[in-house]
């Protein structure tokens, strides 16, 4: 193996999801499977800055993989995009005889990793962990399974109360700029109408949507909008427009808010996780760097960090032909 690395840290970035605590067990339990030691970094890279190192072994993760959002903590650290935050990073990692490094977090993250290594030729490998789907190179992102699941189980509660009392509500869910977590939740939870950054389909249409699901004998409905979607009002400017243009609805609004980052990782997040974290780690120590790892066709794979960070993710078009014929 080129360059023996003997020590690796590890750091969660940027906003949490369920799942990471997961891969930061799997990278540990790769290192000491390799004889690796392993180094877990506080607060994301303002702990790298601020020197939060602590020494994590196999033991040191038990108990963490069914538990959601990040033991070593995350942060947004403004420090880390100046020069001087990032030499004071490099420094620390150095005095610790560090490496490489392993971030999980989302597009900034890399970002931030990506400009890291440029500067200071650091190896970097990322994890995907972020409960949008937004990032290219991989079909999920650590964290957005287990945020479905938590989307459809609040949308078939909702759904409850809707029947009960003939009512239309409103749900909003996470995606500025992608409407993975709308289109699917959207599709399991039986939503009337699903409403996304992708895809404009105008107040008109939605309320002549409504009207004709009205007429066809359907008494409650059920619209999942993404926060980013193309309409461009929020869920309370819509709740408005309907009440104003519709007869006869009582119309709801309910923001899921970051409950959606929350709760203990799925199955499908924990296998992924684990996955994830071996195949950082041994991508590390076969010499690579600047790469993110991802799931693509049931696989692990490799897809430079540049194109991750630049690259977009498309909505399949498949679900929302699916999702139109569903709402017949
Ligand atoms: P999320 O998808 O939840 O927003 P993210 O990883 O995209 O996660 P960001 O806040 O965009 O979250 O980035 C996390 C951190 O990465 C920032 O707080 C900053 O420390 C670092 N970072 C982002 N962009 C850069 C950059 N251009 N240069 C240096 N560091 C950066």
């Amino acid at each position: 193996m080129p360059n023996r690395i003997k020590k690796i840290a590890v750091l969660t970035s940027g906003g949490d999801s369920p799942g990471m605590n997961a891969a930061i067990r799997s990278v540990v339990r790769t290192c000491a499977y390799h004889d690796v030691e392993c180094i877990g970094i506080y607060q994301g890279y303002q702990g790298m800055i601020d020197d939060e190192f602590t020494a994590l072994d196999a033991r040191s993760v038990k108990g963490i993989i069914n538990k959601g959002g990040t033991f070593l903590k995350s942060a947004r650290s403004q420090e880390f995009r100046t020069k001087e935050g990032r030499e004071k990073a490099h420094k620390n990692l150095l005095k610790h005889n560090i490496d490489a490094l392993v971030v999980i977090g989302g597009d900034g993250s890399f970002t931030g990793g990506l400009v890291f290594n440029q500067e200071f030729g650091f190896p970097v490998i990322g994890i995907p962990g972020t409960i949008d789907n937004d990032i290219y190179g991989t079909t999920h992102t650590l964290g957005f399974d287990t945020a479905l699941n938590t989307v459809v189980d609040a949308i078939d509660k909702i759904r409850d109360t809707a029947s009960s009392h003939n009512r239309l509500f409103f749900i909003e869910v996470m995606g500025r700029d992608v409407g993975h977590i709308a289109l699917n939740a959207g599709i399991a939870g039986g939503a009337e109408e699903i409403l996304i950054p992708e895809e404009d389909l105008g107040l008109d249409r939605l309320v002549d949507s409504l009207n004709k699901s009205r007429k066809s004998g359907k008494t409650s409905s059920i619209v999942v909008v993404a926060e980013g979607d193309k309409i461009g009002k929020n869920i309370f400017e819509l709740k408005e427009y309907v009440d104003q243009n519709m007869e006869g609805y009582d119309v709801r609004v309910s923001v899921l808010g970051h409950m959606q980052r929350g709760g203990a990782p799925s199955c499908f997040d924990r296998v992924l996780a684990s996955r994830m974290g071996v195949k950082a780690v041994e991508s590390l120590l076969e010499g690579k760097t600047n790469y993110m790892v991802g799931l693509l066709d049931s696989k692990m794979e490799l897809t430079p960090l540049e194109k991750a960070i630049k690259g977009k993710t498309k909505i399949n078009l498949e679900l929302l032909r699916v999702s139109d014929i569903m709402t017949t």
